[in-house]
């Protein structure tokens, strides 16, 4: 499971991300992170490896995987970006 930065990883173990991640794939695309469940995502294209681009879950740092989302889930995390972005300028 890719993560963002090494700093920020989630409090579940390994397993269960992974786990809860493999079950989020087989189900119908949500709104949210599939392992904290909290909706906030951020599209960022800066990661280090691949994917070099994707939604980043704000809360526990995964790259949440781009099917597994809806498409308004993925346009929100866009929006994120786009409004960190300006606010900083
Ligand atoms: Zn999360």
């Amino acid at each position: 499971m890719p993560c963002a930065s090494p700093d920020v990883t989630p409090d579940a173990r390994l397993a269960d991300v992974l786990r809860r991640v493999i079950s989020a794939m087989e189900s119908a695309p949500g709104d949210g992170c599939p392992v904290c469940a909290q909706e906030r995502l951020e599209w960022h294209t800066d990661l280090e490896r691949y994917p070099l681009q994707g939604p980043v879950c704000t809360d526990c740092g995964i790259v949440v995987p781009v099917s597994v989302l809806t498409p308004a889930a993925l346009s929100a995390s866009r929006r994120y970006a786009l409004a960190d972005r300006y606010a900083a300028v």
